[in-house]
């Protein structure tokens, strides 16, 4: 069997500017990196009518991921081999996991976006100009203090950290402005993974450079000694932090390996931000193509509701269709099966787990949406465990389709494609957003941890009870909010699977993101800077002397 590097080395890719061409994009609205990758920036004159919206989400996965992107990328090549003009819309792959331990974020198999070594590393340079812009803002705060503090910023309640994309856990906690008086201010200072900072949420929530300006100048980076907020407009930088953004602004556009285009762009977390490829990724996707395939981080508990309630209201659209990710094995674990029985035939343990998919089904059909199961086929599946997945979906009257287009590409979607473009037909979306913003910010969480994650109530600790009265206070009430919690359970408590009862979701911390126009409600223990694990990928890299790469995934 082949790995995904060697069949993505093997495949034949198209010049970018032929799929440019077929898109319908100008030669003044792109510009080329290399023959392969582009960045594109639509005028105002390019095609401007809509297509279809469809939202790939999952269950709560397994460590290993459930197949979104793997899925998504086959959708969307089928639907092209039926003359569908289908674009997809994906995240951008953080160096953390890709050195670390779940692999990049390329998809699988015969369902990857290539070059998968680029787009994996260095690609077209925007994680690195976020890392810059997001460091040159806490230069800027540590030499405004150095320089007198004329705002008055508290060194002890700077919120704004420096940012890396890497997985360096000595890095989570740190001493700046060490040394003489030349050196600056000594503080605590610790680092973020660049897609937790909140430029990167900023990025891809912009519409355009002037919004982005916008957001930049609100950001919140700390308070003073009066406790009054000091903003990046304080600062009077934001006009610097824009200008080293908009490059990386541009959506960045690749083919599949079947050479269905592919805009790959921004990839903010899914717990401490809303988990999706930017917004004027997925706008460029929408004028280009008639159905355009995107992927929301982690489960639907966390990615779908966030772009459902966050990415919806600055996209102006919603999505036409949900497709829901489903596997066998990920279903026997929230059945009570342990990780390494997951191979073995069990229909008990399935149909038992079936209900974190009902579950997670039931709540995108409460934003009013339809939901098509994707069951992702793993070699070790069962035919007697597929079809019981199916006949379990038929039952709460929602189709399920087998999808391989890990091992087939989009032929692997075959049935999947059909029934999305029926789906989208015959059945008409009424989006509906599960809260108003208005509402009080403790009904807001309220209403998610209930109606999405099923919790019998929120419990706040007494340190969010004071941010809460605070954010009241600053006027920054009407934000809607980002929950961060685990992504393996519905609940806040990763241990526990299929559909927890009679839990509390507790909330430990409020944070204000008024750039990026949101409130990070943290549950559990979020990690912004991820560590390495005892053997990272890493060790399985390496480069030739020509120059080809291998051991990425
Ligand atoms: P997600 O987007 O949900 O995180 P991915 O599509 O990135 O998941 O898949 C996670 C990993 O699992 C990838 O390495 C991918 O190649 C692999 N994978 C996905 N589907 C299959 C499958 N059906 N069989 C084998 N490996 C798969
Ligand atoms: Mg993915």
């Amino acid at each position: 069997m082949l790995s995904d590097i060697e069949i993505a080395q093997q495949s034949k890719l198209s010049s970018i500017t032929k799929i440019a061409e077929k898109l319908g994009i100008s030669s003044e609205s792109i510009e080329l990196f290399g023959n392969d990758k582009a960045k594109v920036s639509l005028k105002e004159e390019d095609k401007a009518s809509l297509g279809k919206l469809i939202l790939v989400t999952s269950i709560n996965p397994t460590p290993a991921g459930e197949g979104k992107t793997t899925v998504s990328i086959g959708l969307a090549d089928r639907l092209n081999q039926l003359h569908k003009n289908a674009v997809l819309a994906l995240r951008e792959p953080s160096l953390g996991p890709v050195m670390g331990l779940k692999g990049g974020a390329t998809g699988g198999g015969y369902s990857q976006v290539l070059p998968m070594e680029d787009i994996n590393l260095h690609f077209t340079g925007d994680i690195h100009a976020i890392t810059t812009a997001n460091n040159a803002l806490s230069a800027f705060i540590d030499n405004h203090i150095h320089q007198g503090n004329e705002l008055g910023i508290d060194p002890q309640q700077i919120i704004w950290k420096r940012s890396l994309d890497l997985n360096d856990r000595a890095l989570r906690n740190t001493l700046v402005g060490l040394g003489n008086k030349a050196q600056g201010v000594p503080r605590q200072e610790g680092f973020d993974i660049t897609v937790a900072s909140e430029i990167m949420a900023v990025l891809c929530l912009a519409s355009d450079l002037s919004d982005l300006k916008a957001r930049l100048a609100r950001i919140v980076i700390g308070y003073t000694y009066q406790k009054e907020p000091v903003t990046v407009q304080d600062l009077q930088v934001e006009g610097a932090l824009a200008l080293l953004l908009k490059e990386a602004m541009k959506p960045n556009l690749v083919q599949t390996i079947e050479q269905t285009p592919a805009f790959i762009h921004g990839g903010p977390f899914a717990n401490i931000a809303h988990g999706c490829n930017s917004v004027v990724a997925t706008k460029t996707a929408l004028r280009l193509g008639d159905y355009v395939v995107t992927e929301a981080g982690f489960g639907a508990d966390l990615g779908a509701e966030k772009f459902l309630d966050i990415k919806v209201t600055n996209l102006e659209k919603s999505p036409d269709v949900v497709v829901m990710v489903a596997t066998v094995r990920a279903l026997k674990m929230h059945g009570g099966v342990a990780v390494d029985q997951l191979d073995k035939e069990n229909l008990p343990a399935l149909e038992k787990g079936f209900a974190n998919l009902k579950k997670h089904i039931q709540n995108m059909q409460s934003f009013g949406l339809p939901v098509v199961v994707a069951i992702n086929e793993f070699a070790f599946d069962q035919e007697s465990e597929l079809s019981l997945l199916q006949t379990l979906c038929q039952e709460i009257e929602v189709n399920a389709l087998r999808s391989s287009t890990w091992a087939n590409g989009g032929m692997g979607a075959k049935e999947l494609a059909s029934t999305v473009v029926d789906t989208i037909a015959d059945k008409k979306a009424k989006y509906r957003p599960l809260y108003q913003n208005q509402l009080p910010v403790e009904d807001k969480i309220k209403k998610i941890a209930r109606n999405i994650y099923g919790a019998k109530n929120v419990f706040f600790e007494k340190n969010a009870r004071k941010q809460l009265e605070d954010i009241k206070t600053l006027g920054w009430d009407q934000l809607p909010v980002c929950i961060a919690k685990t992504q393996y359970s519905l609940s806040d408590d990763a241990s526990l699977l299929g559909v927890p009862k009679d839990f509390d979701l507790t909330v430990r911390e409020i944070s204000p993101k008024i750039g990026a126009g949101f409130l990070v409600v943290l549950t559990g223990n979020v990690l912004t800077m991820p560590g390495l694990p005892k053997r990272p990928a890493a060790l399985d890299m390496d480069v030739d002397e020509k120059g080809n790469a291998s051991g990425l995934f």
